[in-house]
C-alpha cells in the first residue's frame, strides 16, 4: 500500500512513511508538562482536518527530563497513531483506496 505524508505529499509505504514524518516532521510534535499534576502529554497536528492529537505519556520514574531524552521515542509513537488516523479518517487525501485498507 503507497500512500502520501499528510504534511508534504512524499509517497511511501506504510513503514516508510512512518520513518519519513519521524525524521523530516518531528519539530512538529509538541510535548508539554501540567505544571500542577505534572502529567506529560504529547501534541501532534494533523494538517488535513486541523486535530491536535493529544495523548497522555506515562513514563516508568518521574524523571523531569523525560520528554526530552525520550523525544525520539515519543515521536514513534505519536506518528504511528497520526498515520492511522490519517489512513481511516483521509484516505482520498493521502491516496489509499478504502480496499486496499480492509485486505491490509
Ligand atoms: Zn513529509
Ligand atoms: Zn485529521
Amino acid at each position: 500500500m503507497q500512500l502520501r505524508c499528510p504534511y508534504c505529499s512524499e509517497m511511501g509505504g506504510l513503514n516508510g512513511t512512518h520513518s519519513h514524518m519521524v525524521a523530516t516532521h518531528h519539530d512538529l510534535l509538541r510535548t508539554e508538562t501540567d505544571s500542577e499534576s505534572g502529567k506529560m502529554h504529547y501534541v501532534v497536528p494533523c494538517p488535513l482536518c486541523g486535530l491536535s492529537y493529544r495523548h497522555r505519556v506515562k513514563p516508568r520514574n518521574r524523571n523531569p527530563r523525560f520528554l526530552s531524552e525520550f523525544r525520539k521515542e515519543i515521536a514513534l509513537v505519536a506518528f504511528d497513531q497520526m498515520l492511522y488516523h490519517v489512513v481511516h479518517e483521509h484516505p482520498d487525501a493521502v491516496g489509499v483506496k478504502v480496499d486496499e485498507l480492509r485486505s491490509e
